[in-house]
């Protein structure tokens, strides 16, 4: 079996396995008072510290959750109810976790949610973000990485325009950390969304860094864990697998990316020869690992299930989104005809993929869409 779903799920590395086995064998609850849990709460400090390091953050400014959409919707709500300010601001081409969250906010609170645009390119239009910012902005959320194109967006410079009109400013990388660098201070955000099962842990556990000094109120309240930001006893086996994978893609990431997106461009180009092949954000700055491909005329979830049957895992657009056929909002928002955005095929590659891999994955599309 080929595995080139990467960006939906990357698969666990054997330290984040260990990490979550010694856990769940040797932990406690860590908000208890023996032994068990003393050694429990080592672990999530460990967990804590890992995860802030590798973003560049103190310990104090993570929060644990259970996903990457949890961290979304925690900092969408908290960014949204910023002062008496009425208008949140986010990227058209983000995730669901980021879409949603603003949408069900407003639902709930009034105010209203304005969509910066997407260019062609795959990038957000910062033009059209300094007009629509303003004193009645809240937030502003810009993703690092797209998950569909893989195409790196300006957030530095979104952050700064955020500033400049007093909002609070978000970022989605659920697809970067661990996979390209990712400096909380650099990119200058208030908070920052990431989630395990993206960067070699296991899914359930997720983070929301925030910064010192931003007052959050939780969206679930119980025992007071995490600060009181997040209730609910930590799932400490994921948790401890996260900060192992984080910690350990960050040291290999260099090595990692160079070797994935020259696997990456090895592939596009083994496929460029196919009849009205297009690849969506292909001329941007994209993530080591992501390829999307536009097949007109085929069907991407044909595709993904025929590639499927040949024993290779690809996701037709965001494997994340459940249930949500038709044409993805993120090609769409680039330009992208409905019709032709059905036919995309997301190919996200890892470290565990081999240039023999490429050649197979290469040649199977070529044979499925003769
Ligand atoms: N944000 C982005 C950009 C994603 O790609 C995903 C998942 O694919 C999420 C958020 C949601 O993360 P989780 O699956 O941990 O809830």
């Amino acid at each position: 079996m080929i595995y080139a779903d990467n960006a939906a799920q990357c698969p666990p590395s054997r330290e984040a396995i260990d990490a979550a086995v010694y856990a769940m064998n040797n932990s406690g609850n860590p908000s208890g008072l023996h032994s068990r849990s003393s050694v429990a709460a080592r672990l999530l400090f460990e967990a804590r510290r890992k995860v802030a390091a590798a973003l560049g953050a103190q310990q104090s400014e993570i929060i644990f959750t259970a996903s990457g959409t949890e961290a979304d919707n925690l900092a969408i709500f908290n960014g949204a109810a910023n002062g008496s300010r009425h208008k949140i601001i986010v990227f058209a081409a983000e995730h669901k976790a980021v879409l949603n969250s603003a949408k069900s906010f407003t639902r709930i609170f009034g105010g209203a949610v304005e969509y910066i645009p997407c260019l062609p390119s795959g990038t957000a239009d910062l033009d059209a973000l300094a007009k629509m910012a303003d004193g009645d902005t809240a937030l502003v959320s810009l993703m690092h990485a797209n998950n569909e194109t893989g195409v790196i967006q300006p957030v530095a410079e979104a952050a700064r325009i955020a500033h400049s009109v007093g909002a609070l400013f978000h970022t989605d990388a659920v697809q970067t950390a661990g996979h390209i660098p990712v400096s909380v201070r650099e990119l200058g955000a208030d908070m920052l969304s990431i989630s395990a099962h993206k960067f070699g842990g296991i899914a359930g556990a997720g983070a929301l860094w925030c910064r010192a000094n931003l007052k959050l109120l939780p969206l679930i309240s119980g025992g007071g864990q995490e600060r009181g930001l997040r209730s609910g006893t930590e799932a400490l086996s994921a948790v401890s697998a996260m900060g192992t994978a984080l910690e350990q893609a960050c040291s290999a990431m260099a090595q990692n990316a160079a070797r994935v997106s020259a696997m990456r461009d090895n592939l596009q180009e083994r496929l460029s020869d196919i009849a009205g092949v297009r690849f969506p954000g292909g001329d941007s700055v994209r993530l080591p690992g992501t390829l999307c491909a536009v097949f007109p005329g085929h069907n991407g979830e044909q595709t993904a299930l025929m590639l499927d049957r040949a024993g290779i895992c690809v996701s037709a657009g965001a494997a994340c989104t459940t249930g949500d056929a038709g044409a993805s909002h993120v090609l769409t928002a680039m330009g992208i005809s409905p019709a032709e955005a059905e036919c995309a095929v997301r190919f996200s590659l890892g470290a565990e993929n081999t240039a023999d891999e490429i050649e197979i994955i290469a040649e199977k599309v070529h044979e499925i869409i003769r």
